[in-house]
């Protein structure tokens, strides 16, 4: 009896960083008004991958143009809107509102993802502009990531509601966005994991 109690005892904290998580492989279909610059890209996969580690996702990028989709168990599809760049940018903050957002249709949450790329440079660009001219798209890409983790939270926790705290929040900050290191929270993390 000792042993039983012992066991769900464990079941029920599953440890966090001792406890590699099962690893789900989610494949994500991408568009671009503009296609964004290697280093824009390369900081975003990144990020991403650094911010999901935790919660067991992996991601495989693809094109949606690239002709029929793979059968995928978990898919996502993400929309990347305006200009995704680091060049010209806007020397005044100017606050653009949502800088991402995932649809819902009669309640149900789809994975369709948009990212406002034009939004995110009006936020930022007085910020970027004070990095080095070659620091500047690795800062956007990561903060993209940032947005994208957050919009991929509400497909993969399958919930609209948002947290107090960490990736999950309702509102980002420019210093969230440029901060060295931005994460989830541990629960948030847990309710995305794949069961
Ligand atoms: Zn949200």
């Amino acid at each position: 009896m000792r042993e039983l109690l012992l066991l769900l005892a464990l079941a029920v904290q599953p440890g966090w960083a001792a406890e590699p998580p099962a690893v789900a492989r989610v494949a994500l279909y991408v568009q671009f008004d503009q296609t964004p610059p290697e280093a824009v890209m390369d900081s975003l996969r990144t990020e991403l991958d650094s911010i999901m580690a935790p919660v067991g996702l992996q991601f495989d990028w693809r094109p949606l143009a690239g002709g029929s989709p793979e059968v995928t168990a978990e898919l996502a599809v993400v929309s990347f809107k305006g200009r995704c760049d680091s060049t010209s940018l806007p020397p005044h903050t100017t606050n653009p509102g949502a800088l991402g957002w995932t649809h819902i249709s009669d309640g149900v949450i789809l994975p369709f993802t948009d990212l406002d790329c034009g939004g995110l440079r009006a936020f930022l660009g007085e910020q970027l502009l004070a990095l080095a001219r070659g620091d500047r798209d690795g800062a956007l890409g990561r903060a993209l990531g940032r947005v994208l983790a957050h919009e991929l939270y509400h497909i993969f926790a399958n919930t609209t509601q948002h947290a107090p705290d960490g990736v999950a929040k309702p509102t980002y900050s420019v210093e969230d966005l440029l901060s060295a290191g931005f994460h989830f929270a541990k629960r948030d993390a847990l309710a995305m994991r794949p069961h």
